[in-house]
């Protein structure tokens, strides 16, 4: 594949490259990155998010489509080689395609990383390899001991997860929400129960730099969440009443700033998985990722989860993050350091160093 993706790239116009997405997610982030260093922008989405893309005025072209699933069309993927286009992967990319291994357009990033992303043993494999302290995983929910949070597969932002103290309750709960429809009994079956960490979400968005060979800290952001972050306003007293469990469905971002001690844990933990990330998957880590992770009461950081490719909290750091701004005294983000790469790869004659 990747002899074939290098073909692809040998034969592209490197002074005339697109850089394109699909529509959503973080695609004004990455789009608008792209223009700013000088690139042409392909635009692949359906008729109806067209409208917010061209209101922007960040897409040059569009492709249209049904579904997201159509990139992996022959007629697709030939116009987007035509246009020399370098795909840049974000969340939907997981959430609504999943495999790659039929899409013949140069990437950039390591495509074996994002299925490592998406496989949930995989991911916490990474992450122990990688010596980061994580929450408890309980293999059954009779082995659940105090506050347990409970997930689903694949990238859904969070939604469904709900909290639980016991078996009792976790099947309990989980029944109610099939009933509702938020969550399918297949879901339940493969859900993964975690130890529940009480503390704040910190989601760190870094960039691995293959030309500069090293690790930035681009931005960090928390989620806003539906319902968690609503429950505050309710009394406890209804709460209970009426049996209100706090989902985790995204709704948006804010930007933080961390309290400065606490970035050696985060430093340590993104190159511990930079190292690991050789290892599992050669040459590791191109690019964005994210560490997501909660510290607690005693400031102990806990990593949750990991991406392998930029993630829609790095929209908070548009047009600059703190740590951007410090980093390059320039408004930087994290989709201007995606294209920012690649422009200075073509300089360089890196460009194969970055798709995978
Ligand atoms: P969407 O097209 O908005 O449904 O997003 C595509 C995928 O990315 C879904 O799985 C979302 O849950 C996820 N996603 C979108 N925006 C965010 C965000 N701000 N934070 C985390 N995940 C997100
Ligand atoms: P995820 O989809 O894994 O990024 O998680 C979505 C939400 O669930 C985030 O707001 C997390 O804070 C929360 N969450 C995930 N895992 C844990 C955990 N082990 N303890 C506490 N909260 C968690």
């Amino acid at each position: 594949m990747r002899d074939e993706l290098l073909r692809v790239l040998e034969s592209y116009d490197t002074q005339n490259i697109h850089i394109g997405t699909i529509g959503s997610h973080s695609a004004l982030n990455i789009l608008k990155g792209a223009k700013d260093e000088g690139f042409g922008t392909v635009c692949i989405c359906r008729e109806r998010e067209r409208k917010v893309y061209e209101s922007f005025g960040v897409a040059d072209r569009f492709i249209i489509v049904k579904d997201y699933r159509d990139l992996l069309e022959e007629r697709i993927q030939g116009k987007l080689r035509e246009m020399n286009t370098i795909l840049i992967p974000h969340g939907s990319f997981n959430a609504y395609i999943g495999k790659f291994n039929e899409l013949l357009v140069p990437i950039f990033g390591n495509r074996e990383l994002m299925v490592w992303e998406t496989d949930r043993e995989k991911q916490r494999e990474w992450l122990i390899r990688a010596g980061v302290k994580m929450p408890k995983k309980y293999s059954v929910p009779e082995e659940i001991e105090g506050l347990a949070i409970v997930k689903f597969p694949g990238a859904k932002g969070g939604k469904g997860y709900f909290i639980v103290s016991d078996a009792e309750e976790f099947y309990r709960i989980s029944e109610r929400m099939v009933k509702t429809g938020l969550i399918t009994r297949e879901d339940v079956m493969k859900a993964e129960i975690q130890e529940y960490i009480l503390g704040t979400n910190i989601y760190f968005s870094f960039f691995y730099s293959p030309v500069y060979g090293r690790i930035e800290l681009i931005a960090v952001d928390r989620r806003y969440e539906s319902t968690a972050d609503a429950l505050g306003k309710v009394p406890a007293k209804e709460q209970i009443k009426g049996e209100i469990d706090p989902t985790y469905t995204v709704i948006g971002n804010f930007p933080v700033v961390l309290r400065e001690s606490l970035l050696v844990q985060a430093f340590e933990a993104a190159e511990n998985v930079v190292k690991v990330s050789k290892e599992i998957a050669y040459p590791g880590m191109v690019g964005a990722f994210c560490i997501e992770s909660i510290f607690d009461e005693n400031a102990q950081m806990y990593v949750f989860e990991i991406s392998a490719r930029i993630v829609a909290g790095t929209n908070v750091g548009i047009p600059s993050s703190p740590y951007s701004y410090i980093l390059f005294g320039e408004n930087m983000y994290m989709g201007r350091r995606i294209a920012r790469e690649l422009k200075l790869a073509v300089e360089k004659d890196m460009l194969g160093e970055l798709i995978y």
